[in-house]
């Protein structure tokens, strides 16, 4: 074994399953996953799954203290510290890990009803121009609300985008407005009705 490699049990099974499955289809595996080896599909299947676990469970409040909580991001396998009420010219909510008061850390961190409550009852404002947030922040907002099961109107994406945040109804229709012409939603073949986000790439 290499430097760098570990290795996984599996049981004979699916070995030899996965094995057959492989030698059988290795032209069109490879073409449709960009591997060549064995191994490398076997890495990609587990990869995959990953991906959606850990999107699905990205984020985890570990430490909540008065003015600093503490964030888990499973994704980047790193912890965000997000900051309530920092003076200053990053405003009033501040991740420490971004630098910034718009990043998917702080996304989700007012996205929980009792920082929310914290954030109002201390008179933070939340209010901000929708035409300055980035296309990551909007996705990122856009997903939590829409979820990755559940299909929404525009409608019911305004309502919800509105009754969540200080967004007003026009800045809810242009963050709607900027989701369109940025991001389009794709179904995936293995889980339909399951809506995923895929940077436009034309
Ligand atoms: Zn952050």
């Amino acid at each position: 074994m290499g430097k760098g490699q570990k290795s996984l049990t599996l049981t004979e099974s699916l070995h030899n399953s996965l094995t057959q499955c492989w030698e059988r289809n290795e032209v069109k595996l490879s073409k449709k996953y960009g591997v060549s080896t064995f191994t490398g599909y076997a890495q990609h299947l587990i990869e995959k799954g990953l991906e959606d676990d850990l999107l699905e469970t990205r984020f985890e409040i570990v430490n909540r203290f008065e003015n600093e909580i503490r964030v888990r991001d499973y994704f980047l396998a790193k912890d965000a510290i997000v900051q309530l009420n920092v003076e200053g010219p990053y405003g009033t909510v501040f991740c420490a890990l971004d630098k910034t008061g718009r990043c998917p850390h702080v996304g989700f961190v007012l996205s929980d009803s009792d920082v929310l409550k914290i954030v109002k009852e201390r008179g933070i404002s939340l209010r901000r121009s929708p035409k300055s947030i980035p296309l990551e922040e909007a996705a990122e907002i856009f997903e939590r609300f829409v979820g990755k099961k559940q299909e929404l109107s525009d409608k019911e994406f305004i309502d919800k985008a509105t009754s969540n945040t200080d967004c007003d109804q026009a800045q809810a229709k242009e963050m709607l407005r900027m989701l369109y012409s940025d991001y389009r939603i794709v179904i995936t073949q293995e889980r339909a009705g399951t809506y995923y986000f895929r940077k436009a790439t034309s």
